[in-house]
């Protein structure tokens, strides 16, 4: 059917077919609706792909955060280091633990975190017990520098790689390089299970806790305990965990999701190419930071507003008049409101940070996008830039 004209084209759109209403027909069929065979064949799965082990299915990555935080002594007392460019649950999981939040400013040239700036907050801030770095749109964060900084200081590295599903490093995937890694499977993001998230982490005693924090500080999987010889009524509570499993539902989808990830990143690049290739010779537009194994989640557009008659807010708008879902990413945490009451954050303290955010437009942009709908959203940028520039 030919594309009408006057469609809005979404900012994002899941990419889903028979195969995930099959997968949710067999389990709803199966009378096991929670966290059971599907979620460990999901774990299985996940870890094959990833080359690694360890990987434990959560129900968010806010979720998976959390008890990575917490399986590595983050709690009351210490803090976690991550950057204000992110979303608000990479530092408020570690408010749900008691610990507190320090933020260095990303890199002049990326949206990511800038590793001279780690060091000197952890030489200024020694409860610091982790460093969170983001992998922004998918781009991996400079990991060696990262890893590096983690031994010599004795700081976990726990890697929000929420965004970065899959991402090839030389290293091996963004997410298997730190102590933890988390990735998200929310609705929007590179897989989806509408809600979710995996775990990967090193070492058999932060996986032993994470299990156990996960599932209310139960000593037994509720699957174990229906599937055991052991009488299903008799379990212990060892700790005050948490309730932070993925349905088998979900997990379901998740593993229809993953047999297409390569499939999906190779769409999302061919598109990302396209963009680049029409915006590179436009002087008020600066491509996104590209680099080895990016994962291209989204489209970070940069203006640059010296050489426009309007502003970042007045470019977005322009858009949408033309029909397109746009989203800015992110809202740095010192312009929201509990941030910056209880840390007293300003924009000041974070050049680079406030620099992105003024300036960035995320673009529509998903796996499987007509050829139309690309170039509409070609169409209405370079139009848009054309319109207002600066002579
Ligand atoms: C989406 C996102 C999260 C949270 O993921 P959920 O699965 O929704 O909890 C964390 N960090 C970043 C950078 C994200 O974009």
């Amino acid at each position: 059917m030919a594309e009408n004209m006057n469609d809005n084209i979404p900012f994002f759109k899941p990419s889903f077919s028979q195969d995930e209403e099959d997968a949710v027909l067999r389990v709803l069929r199966s009378g096991w609706l929670t966290t059971g065979p599907e979620a460990l064949a999901f774990e299985n799965e996940f870890s094959r792909f990833i080359g690694g082990t360890h990987c434990l299915a959560v129900n968010s990555a806010t979720s998976g955060l959390m008890l990575a935080y917490d399986a590595f002594g983050v709690g009351p007392g210490t803090s976690i280091l991550t950057t204000p460019y992110t979303f608000a649950s990479t530092a408020t999981a570690a408010r749900h633990l008691g610990a507190d939040i320090r933020w260095a400013d990303i890199e002049s040239d990326s949206y990511n975190i800038d590793p001279n700036r780690i060091e000197e907050a952890l030489k200024k801030h020694p409860e610091i017990r982790a460093i969170v770095p983001v992998h922004v749109a998918g781009l991996p964060c400079d990991m060696e520098a990262i890893c590096y900084l983690g031994k010599k200081y004795g700081k976990a590295v726990i890697e929000d790689a929420a965004h970065a599903f899959p991402s090839r490093t030389p290293g091996g995937f963004a997410g298997t390089l730190g102590d933890a890694g988390v990735w998200s499977f929310y609705a929007t993001k590179t897989i989806t299970t509408g809600e979710g998230g995996m775990v990967h982490v090193r070492g058999d005693e932060a996986e032993k806790r994470i299990k156990l924090m996960r599932s209310h500080g139960i000593n037994r999987t509720i699957w174990d305990r229906y599937t055991s010889v052991q009488a299903s009524w008799v379990y212990d509570v060892v700790e005050d965990g948490w309730k932070c499993n993925l349905p088998d539902i979900l997990a379901a989808i998740g593993r229809e999701q993953l047999k297409k990830a390569d499939s999906f990143l190779d769409q999302r690049s061919k598109t990302a190419r396209k963009y680049a290739e029409a915006f590179r010779s436009c002087p008020s537009l600066e491509l996104p930071p590209d680099g080895t194994g990016n994962a291209w989640h989204l489209f970070l557009l940069r203006i640059i507003p010296e050489k426009l008659t309007i502003g970042r807010d007045e470019f977005a708008a322009e858009l949408q008049k033309q029909g397109l879902g746009i989203s800015v990413h992110f809202i740095p945490h010192f312009e929201l409101t509990y941030f910056k009451k209880r840390y007293n954050l300003t924009r000041e303290e974070f050049p680079c940070s406030a620099r992105r955010y003024e300036t960035t437009i995320t673009l529509p942009f998903w796996p499987g996008m007509s050829e139309e709908q690309e170039d509409r959203v070609i169409r209405a940028v370079i139009s848009t830039a054309d319109t207002y520039a600066r002579s």
